[in-house]
């Protein structure tokens, strides 16, 4: 078995000089398939530059990346979006769902240039949104929907293309408590149907349902662990 992540010594600075900012200091993480990881960290300790890195968002300013086997530097930009799109489905705090078109539209949107016929790509959004119990939701549009139910519209819009991982930043950052509730119930059940699922946060609540807890603070990794009576 390959890891999804594998990161050696990556590193990340902003600026330069005396105002320079070291975000990362040298960061090693392995992700194996299957696992559900939760990185918490303080606010201002590289949680968003981590994921940044980790979502081929930005590029580091050293180390080594393979994502799911492919080295991330040796990518052009244009292999590097091809790449990303394969292979990670984002989960972010705000829910960046199309207005005024209705659920099963925002969930097909990932395909559209796939190539995929329309039949198949209406089949394969409604599979994502059944994986998220929305399924008599489909038609509704983003605003007749409760918070926790457009997080889980912006959960099966990152399922769709079945990417090797799921990486959430703060995606409960935006919710009530009952809402929070309903999307971690989300990731536990898509975990439990095998996928990687890799959330950042500073909840404890998050956390609670992660297999695997890693700290960040300045930069650095500064605990990895096995959580042991997980709640899911
Ligand atoms: P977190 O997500 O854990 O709150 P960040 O990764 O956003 O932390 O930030 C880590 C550090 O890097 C902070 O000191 C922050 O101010 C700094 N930082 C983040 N992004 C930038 C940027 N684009 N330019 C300069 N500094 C940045
Ligand atoms: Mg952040």
């Amino acid at each position: 078995m390959k890891p999804v992540i594998a990161v050696s010594g990556l590193r990340k600075t902003y600026g330069s000089g005396e105002t320079a900012v070291h975000a990362l200091r040298g960061v090693d993480l392995r992700v194996w398939p299957g696992e559900y990881v939760a990185i918490m960290g303080a606010s201002g300790s590289g949680k968003s530059t981590l994921l940044n890195m980790l979502g081929c968002l930005d590029t580091p300013t050293s180390g080594r990346y393979l994502l799911d086997g492919f080295s991330v530097a040796d990518l052009n930009e244009r292999q590097l979006a091809l790449l990303r799109n394969r292979k990670i489905g984002f989960i972010f705090q705000s829910f960046n769902l199309v207005p005024r078109t209705s659920a099963l539209s925002n969930v097909e949107l990932p395909m559209v240039y796939s190539g995929l016929k329309r039949g198949e790509r209406r089949r394969r959004a409604l599979a994502a949104l059944e994986m998220v119990g929305l399924t008599d939701r489909a038609k509704h549009l983003p605003n007749e929907l409760s918070g926790g139910q457009q997080q889980r519209v912006a959960v099966a819009r990152a399922l769709v293309g079945g990417p090797a991982l799921l990486l959430a930043d703060e995606p409960t950052g935006n919710l009530d408590h009952a809402s929070t509730v309903d999307v971690l119930g989300v990731f536990d059940r898509l975990n439990a149907l095998g996928r990687t699922v890799v959330v950042i946060t500073h909840e404890d609540e998050v956390a609670h349902h992660a297999r695997r807890v890693v700290r960040v603070s300045d930069g650095r990794i500064v605990s990895d662990e096995v959580r042991t009576g997980v709640v899911a």
